[in-house]
């Protein structure tokens, strides 16, 4: 946090932020209410444009947020920033100001090549828009890793780390990193891991009992319901508390039966992936598939929302009374995405 004795650098700073998603409402009322200049650009009744008015915040065009900005926050999804950076920011840019992204993919793979007259940074907050948002108001940060690729103007890094603070990460932690592992390990685990690895793992699961004639519905509760309670023990404490937290039979289990289903094989495929998305790989067919009108994506994800342990799942969650949204959550929802 900045005090009197160590102003914010950008204290005296125009700061755009263009998008009010996830991360850009967040950012944009932490900026704020740190007691930034905070203008907001959006398309002209775009879907969020209303919202940020009604949190009291200055909305205008991109073109129009980035004149007269010190630093430049792109918060919009990865794959419109490319068009965003040619149409709006890069005939528009003041020389010397901060390009700040919240993840390295379109500067690291090249879909971005920032002007040479900027600096270029980046923040990302390691939680969604939502927790970023939540623990401020509270007077406390969720951890930020920081990165500086460009540094025109001398104070890149200064710049970097006023922002960290002003969105409130410098109450927590912040870690040096550059664009290049940002990106690869944020898209290995996601792939890897987190969206691609569990889900898959869940639905081996749920189709190996169902297949061995258990019923869905138990099924759908062992292997995707009962995730959330080892994963909030990991959150927690690590292995460490899930294992104190389980039983001895379930930790024998896991000991003998763990290692045969995750086995040298996933490892070996895992570096595969990672491969991929080092060599550029990923980045050109996702490009390529975004460019396409997302045909495959498409096909891939409507075959995930047809799986049978969605069918069971709906019907399950909807007698979880715990699990319904009151009214002020669901208009928070934009909030609620992680990514
Ligand atoms: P989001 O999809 O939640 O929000 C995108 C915003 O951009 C919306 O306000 C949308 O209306 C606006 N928008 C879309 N097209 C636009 C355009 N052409 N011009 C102006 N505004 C436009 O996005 P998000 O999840 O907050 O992601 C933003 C950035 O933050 C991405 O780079 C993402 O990788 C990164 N990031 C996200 C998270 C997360 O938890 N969601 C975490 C770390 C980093
Ligand atoms: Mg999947």
């Amino acid at each position: 946090m900045s005090t009197d004795s160590h102003p914010n650098p950008l204290a005296k700073a125009r700061i755009a932020v263009l998008g009010y998603g996830s991360q850009g409402r967040a950012h944009a009322l932490n900026l704020r209410d740190s007691g930034l200049d905070v203008v907001v650009g959006l398309r002209p009744n775009g879907p969020t444009w209303h919202k940020a008015l009604a949190d009291g915040l200055q909305v205008v065009e991109p073109a129009e947020a980035v004149r007269g900005a010190d630093l430049v926050a792109v918060l919009t999804p990865d794959m419109v920033q490319p068009t965003l950076y040619k149409e709006s920011i890069e005939p528009n840019i003041k020389p010397g100001a901060a390009l700040l992204f919240a993840h390295g993919f379109n500067v690291h793979f090249g879909q971005i090549v920032p002007r040479a007259d900027i600096d270029v940074i980046l923040v990302a907050p390691k939680g969604p828009g939502a927790l970023v948002r939540s623990e401020y108001e509270r007077g406390r940060g969720v951890p930020c890793i920081w990165a500086v690729h460009q540094d025109v103007s001398g104070q890149a890094e200064a710049k970097t780390k006023g922002y960290a603070d002003g969105i409130g990460g410098g109450r927590a932690m912040i870690i040096k990193t550059d664009f290049k592992e940002e990106t690869e390990t944020d898209l290995f685990g996601e792939q890897a891991v987190l969206c691609g690895g569990a889900s898959e793992l869940v639905i081996a699961g749920f189709e190996t009992l169902v297949e061995a004639g258990y019923q869905p519905e138990i099924a759908y509760y062992e292997v995707m319901h009962e995730l959330k309670l080892i994963v909030d023990l990991f959150y927690e404490g690590g292995l460490t508390k899930m294992l104190q937290f389980v039983s001895e039979t379930a930790q024998y289990g896991d000991y003998v039966s763990g290692p045969r289903v995750i086995d040298a094989g996933v490892k070996a495929r895992m570096k595969d992936v990672l491969r991929d998305i080092q060599d550029g790989t990923f980045a050109r067919n996702w490009t390529a598939e975004y460019k396409a009108g997302l045909p495959n994506y498409k096909r891939l994800k409507q075959t995930d929302l047809d799986h049978p342990i969605e069918q069971v799942g709906a019907k399950l969650r909807a007698r979880m009374p715990w699990l319904q949204p009151n009214p002020a959550e669901a208009a928070a929802a934009p909030l609620k995405k992680v990514g």
